[in-house]
């Protein structure tokens, strides 16, 4: 008989519990330790003392978003971490882990890692932790940010869009890769390299296509096959990972190089898998991203892709900023003289949409037969072992991080206004019908998002800087 009055224990129960991507939706009763983590599972429902009753709702471990620009300190007009941690912590998302360009400074030294760190001390909803960066002359920093709990390293192979940020050549990266081989440090691609694709000058800017044209699949083809050749000349020494996979032609290269054991893995966004090139609507360019979302033929290949596990998990890519940058219409009157509005090519690159990736996930991809433990593990366990967190995130078991989403899977979601949290609500999902409405978040034990409590947010915040060493990824 379970003592679930036991007041050293928060207890968390459901009909519908599932605890990892091999188990099945069964009835469990979770009792978590004062630290926040589990400390023992019951096969059965047992509602009578629990601190949260799921029901008839899905209980399953928190989501981990490895890919948000959360722009703090420094252009916090675009983003900050209240309400980026708001925006994940309502839509059942208990770890973020930071990109580190669009702050300022840079996250390229350790000085940066910790002004960071102190930067969002106290403003945390959910657990958070942050990438640095690899560019031009800071191999020397990279041992530094490691030992400092950075999760690893993303660069670019072509403009970021930023000039605190550049890109990297064939022979910074490989400066790069010697110091991370030393730590069996992980790099990340934006895999994007010029191919001389240019804005047609007479088409339309305002028109989709036009942008589309100037970011051809040769450019994220070309940057994928240095990636898998730097990764082939540093394996096993230095695992790889591709950011935001949009480009369906470098799927085979991937599936080759994956084939001959090379420690490479590579991530789509709920955008590539939700949206066709051939509905993006004229002017809108909250649909701007870059690499560019594609046609439906190349969304159908990356659905497959990620369901035969080519592509190894999903995230948000969560990258706003003020309407202005976007040139967008709504903005009226604040674009500069000399832009266009809706201009697609001038417009910045980026999509709003930390925290309303599993209502989109699951409404695409339940008729292609997406399954929940296809979620979890999509969502939830691949990207906490991408992001070093293994034996503390994506799963629920004993002596894990008591992270939950509590969710109810037929329940239709209109993504309204109302439901955004981040600071500037330009994003293409506005207005779009789904299925799947997130209830309650859990972080390691304290319920820090509930849609049936007026202020829906705890009022303190209760996440933690995630520092903790790196868990090994394979
Ligand atoms: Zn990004």
């Amino acid at each position: 008989m379970s003592d679930n009055s036991s007041s050293s224990y928060t207890v968390f129960t459901g009909k519908r519990v599932l605890l990892d991507s091999a188990s099945q939706v069964g009835p469990a009763t979770i009792f978590v330790d004062a630290a926040g983590k589990v400390a023992r599972i019951d096969a059965s429902y047992n509602p009578a003392g629990a601190a949260l009753d799921a029901g008839d709702k899905l209980l399953m471990p928190g989501i981990v978003d490895g890919h948000v620009h959360i722009n703090q300190p420094g252009r916090t007009q675009w983003e900050g971490v209240v309400t980026a941690s708001h925006s994940a912590a309502a839509g059942g998302v208990t770890t973020i882990i930071d990109m580190p360009l669009n702050c300022i400074p840079s996250t390229v030294t350790v000085d940066a890692y910790e002004e960071k760190r102190e930067s969002f001390r106290d403003g945390m909803w959910v657990d958070v932790g942050t990438w640095g960066g690899v560019v031009p002359g800071n191999a020397q920093d990279l041992g530094g940010m490691l030992d400092a709990g950075a999760r690893g390293f993303k660069c670019f192979l072509c403009e970021s869009g930023v000039d605190e940020f550049p890109p990297v050549n064939e022979e910074q990266l490989r400066e790069a890769m010697q110091e991370l081989k030393k730590k069996n440090g992980l790099i990340m691609f934006h895999a994007e390299m010029d191919t001389g694709a240019q804005v047609d000058g007479e088409s339309d800017p305002t028109e989709y296509n036009t942008f589309l044209g100037s970011r051809p699949p040769t450019m994220e083809v070309k940057a994928i096959d240095l990636v898998i050749e730097m990764c082939r000349e540093f394996a096993p020494h230095v695992p790889c990972h591709i950011v935001h996979l949009s480009a369906a032609d470098a799927l085979p290269a991937i599936r080759a190089a994956k084939a001959e054991g090379l420690p490479l893995t590579v991530e789509t966004c709920f955008h590539y898998l939700t949206i066709n090139a051939e509905d993006v609507p004229a002017r809108s360019t909250e649909y701007k991203c870059c690499p560019p979302i594609r046609s439906k033929a190349n969304r159908d290949q990356l659905w497959q892709a990620v369901l035969d596990g080519t592509i190894d998990f999903v995230v948000s890519d969560h990258s706003p900023c003020t309407p202005d940058l976007k040139l967008h219409p709504c903005c009226g009157g604040n674009i500069p003289v000399s832009a266009v509005e809706g201009d697609f090519v001038k417009a910045w690159g980026g999509i709003a949409s930390v925290g309303i990736g599993l209502p989109l996930l699951w409404t695409e991809g339940r008729s292609r037969g997406l399954t929940f433990q296809d979620i979890v593990r999509l969502i939830c366990e691949r990207t906490a072992v991408h992001s070093g967190l293994r034996d503390r995130k994506g799963r629920i078991a004993v002596g894990m991080d008591a992270d939950f989403v509590v969710w109810a899977p037929e329940q239709e979601n209109c993504i309204t206004a109302d439901k955004l949290h981040f600071r500037n609500k330009l994003t293409p999902y506005q207005e779009r019908a789904c299925v799947g409405l997130v209830h309650q978040t859990v972080v390691r034990g304290t319920t820090v998002y509930d849609i049936s409590n007026q202020d829906k947010f705890s009022a303190e915040p209760h996440g933690q800087w995630l520092d903790t060493p790196i868990t090994p990824r394979d």
